[in-house]
């Protein structure tokens, strides 16, 4: 999708510090670390939240999770937060449906 800064990112328009690539999902760490570790995960497919997801992308979302699951592991990470802000409201500032991967600080719940 045009002027969608993270397909630029997933096109490899824009530079990122690329954690972790396979066909469908893209990682890459934060510009704005909320956390020692934190990374984004992202379908290389353009939705713009989760709440416009489809059925057709059912898989895609378990390998955008899965995904997290090895960085974690990989990253010898055991406690970690993996969250996506769905609308303004909840967070959102960028329009390519994202999930953050937070770790190395104590987190708060519930969350602020
Ligand atoms: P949101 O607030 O939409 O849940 O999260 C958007 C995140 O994207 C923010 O944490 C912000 O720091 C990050 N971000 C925005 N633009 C860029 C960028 O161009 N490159 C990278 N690596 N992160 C970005
Ligand atoms: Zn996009």
């Amino acid at each position: 999708m045009e002027n969608c800064i993270f397909c630029k990112i997933a096109s490899g328009e824009v530079e990122s510090r690329i954690v972790y690539e396979d066909d469908n999902v893209l990682a890459f760490k934060d510009l704005n670390p909320q956390a020692p570790t934190h990374i984004l995960i992202i379908p290389k497919k353009h939705i713009a939240r989760l709440s416009e997801s489809g059925e057709e992308d059912i898989k895609l979302l378990g390998e955008v999770q899965h995904a997290a699951a090895k960085i974690a592991k990989q990253l010898g990470l055991t406690d970690f937060r993996l969250v996506t802000n769905n609308g303004k409201g909840a967070g959102q500032t960028v329009d390519h449906i994202h999930y953050h991967l937070l770790s190395g600080r104590r987190m708060l719940w519930p969350p602020g």
